[in-house]
């Protein structure tokens, strides 16, 4: 999972932007707030000290008044009003003054409520201030910083005129000087700070606490939901997220659970969906393939890779026409285009092999091509029974044609005036009887097939004693046999009982063992015998014939399969002797086969199940 450094982290955005908020706040309500405080604190005591200027100032013209009357009535030449004066200014001096000064009209200082430096008194003042309230008759105040204390003090200096009357006409008699204590007010003012710094210290510690935990109710089911989202991308649904609330934040947690239900069920529909269609594709003998748009294979089934003989690694993403091995004849265009199936041979000289396949084609509704769909079926079988009918239906005809032509040259000779001759027309006649029967077994045969192919034929089935049954068989072809051939009986004293259709038995032995004697030389010997292997009946006739070639032992009980068609013809034989003996030995549920060497001997061998005692209804 990958994790969220701390400082990009949401909560400590949220908490630092908190912070900030509340600090800018703070800040511009201090700065207002002291600004305020400064305001007023300066105000009301420059208020008082004003106040009690006014007082000294009334006072002292008061007194300076009477002071320039008694100089006038008595005209004496050394006024002394400072002894009036300094009374006052002891009266009015306070804590907050540091000091009061009086100056009369000639800058000439009157009086000072400083004791330490009363010699001052009678020098001339070089105070700017006192000169600029004395010529312009206001009131001048200014902040200064006072030089004789250590550190440097503020204070306010105020300078104000003295005049005889209140009005536009008055003279100015004088000018007091107040130099007040400020720094109080200032030191009062940091005082007042300093408090309420440490209160916003102390409520700024207590909000980020608070901020902390508020942050944590948002940041956590948002943390929460991340953690979740990051367990679905893995493809885990099970978790969930907790709902702390029911704002916003609750809302969209109940949203995410909500989502997370509908994905794990639309999840499992498609992986549902997915399976079933694998197993579908899997479960079905034929092969599908499918391609990209480019005809890159980018699915193949189990039997599409068993049909072509691949393995998945080696067939996935190459291109298809390559795969099939069209990649001579056709482009992937082409295959696109391609209405028809296509066959695909890849039959070798010991096995044929065709596949057939069919394309269809993914398109969107706009036409484009998005894919191809190739089924695959093998068709070997299908080819080989096309090809068997074929051959079956050229071999009938053939063997139904000789006969025929025959007996037209026969006829015709006949026809022609031969039935005249006595000599040659009971020949002749007889050459047609003989092809007619010839044709009338071979339709026969051919209708016994038919029959057993399309399971039409019914078996009445019996009991036999089996070594009596052969025995039976063999006499009658020792007492009818035209070649000087010895028959030798090698049969087991045992009694075996064979449930079968005697008629049908009958039937494949004639055959065998008329093919035998057909094929036996004068002189030879033919053997039957009886045995018994794994649990079944085996019987054995075997000749001192020709024989058959080693490659052809197994076709002898195919349709119509002579080893050489000209001397077999000879002979009276179609080729469907054996081929009718391997079918009614199968259906009484045995085996036939032959082992030969050419020249030495054949051998014909068939199984049949046997019981020991005859139970059943034979006689
Ligand atoms: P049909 O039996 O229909 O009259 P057929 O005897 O030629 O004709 P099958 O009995 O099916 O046909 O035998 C097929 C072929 O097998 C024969 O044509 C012959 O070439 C060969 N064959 C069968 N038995 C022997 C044998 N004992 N010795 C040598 N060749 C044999
Ligand atoms: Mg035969």
């Amino acid at each position: 999972m990958q994790k969220v450094s701390f400082f990009k982290s949401i909560h400590v955005k949220l908490v630092l932007i908190y912070v900030l908020l509340i600090v800018i706040a703070l800040q511009i309500i201090g700065i207002y707030f002291s600004k305020e405080l400064e305001d007023s604190l300066k105000g009301n005591f420059q208020d008082s000290i004003l106040q009690r200027m006014e007082l000294v100032q009334y006072s002292i013209r008061e007194e300076m008044l009477k002071e320039s009357n008694e100089t006038n009535s008595t005209s004496t030449t050394t006024p002394t009003p400072e002894s009036g004066i300094d009374a006052i200014l002891r009266e009015f001096s306070t804590d907050d003054i540091n000091e009061i000064r009086v100056i009369d009209r000639r800058n000439r200082i009157l009086a000072t409520s400083d004791r330490d430096n009363q010699s001052m008194v009678g020098q001339r003042s070089n105070d700017d201030i006192v000169r600029t309230a004395m010529s312009v008759e206001a009131l001048q105040d200014n902040i200064a910083l006072d030089k004789q204390t250590m550190p440097m003090q503020r204070v306010w200096v105020l300078a104000a005129p003295i005049t005889d009357t209140v009005g536009p006409n008055s003279e100015v008699l004088g000018a007091i000087y107040i130099e007040s204590n400020i720094e109080k007010v200032y030191e009062q003012m940091s005082e007042i700070n300093r408090i309420f710094a440490a209160g916003i210290a102390v409520s700024l510690a207590i909000t980020i606490i608070l901020g902390i935990l508020v942050a944590r109710t948002i940041t956590r089911p948002i943390s929460d939901m991340r953690k979740q989202a990051q367990a679905m991308s893995k493809g885990n649904f099970s978790r969930k997220v907790r709902v702390y609330g029911t704002d916003e934040i609750g809302q969209l947690a109940i949203a995410f659970n909500h989502l997370t239900n509908r994905l794990q069920e639309s999840q499992s529909t498609t992986e549902a969906e997915r399976r079933k269609l694998a197993s579908v594709l899997s479960n079905m003998t034929d092969g599908v393939i499918a391609t990209d748009r480019k005809g890159k294979i980018i699915l193949i089934n189990e039997p599409a890779l068993s049909l072509l003989h691949d393995t998945r690694e080696s067939t996935l993403n190459r291109p298809i026409a390559s795969v099939l091995g069209l990649d001579q004849e056709y482009s992937f265009e082409d295959l696109i285009h391609m209405k028809e199936s296509v066959s695909l041979d890849f039959s070798t000289s010991d096995a044929p092999y065709i596949l057939r396949a069919n394309f269809s084609v993914i398109q969107k509704e706009t036409g484009f091509v998005n894919g191809l769909i190739t089924v695959l079926h093998d068709i070997t079988e299908q080819e080989k029974i096309d090809m068997e009918r074929r051959e079956f239906v050229a071999n009938v005809s053939h063997e139904l044609r000789t006969p025929l032509t025959t007996m037209r040259s026969y006829l015709e000779a006949l026809a022609d005036g031969a039935w005249r001759d006595e000599n040659i027309a009971p020949t002749f006649l007889n050459v047609t009887q003989t092809e007619t029967e010839r044709m009338i077994r071979l339709v026969n045969d051919l209708l016994q097939l038919s029959k057993m192919d399309s399971q039409e034929y019914e078996l009445n089935f019996e009991f036999v004693e089996f070594n009596k049954f052969f025995t039976h068989i063999i006499d009658r072809f020792e007492m009818s046999k035209s070649k000087n051939v010895e028959f030798l009986r090698l049969l087991p004293e045992t009694s075996y009982f064979v449930d079968v259709d005697a008629d049908k038995l009958t039937q494949v032995m004639d055959n065998i063992i008329s093919n035998s004697l057909k094929y036996s030389p004068d002189g030879g010997n033919i053997r039957f015998g009886v045995t018994v292997h794994e649990n079944m009946l085996r019987v054995m006739i075997s000749d001192d014939g020709m024989g058959i070639p080693k490659e052809n032992v197994g076709r002898i009980f195919d349709r119509f399969y002579r080893v050489d068609r000209a001397r077999a013809r000879s002979m009276g034989g179609s080729g469907l002797g054996l081929a009718i003996a391997r079918e009614m030995i199968e259906a009484h549920g045995g085996r036939i086969w032959a082992e030969s060497e050419e020249g030495v001997g054949t051998t014909v061998f068939f199984t049949l199940p046997f019981e020991l005692d005859g139970a059943g209804d034979w006689e």
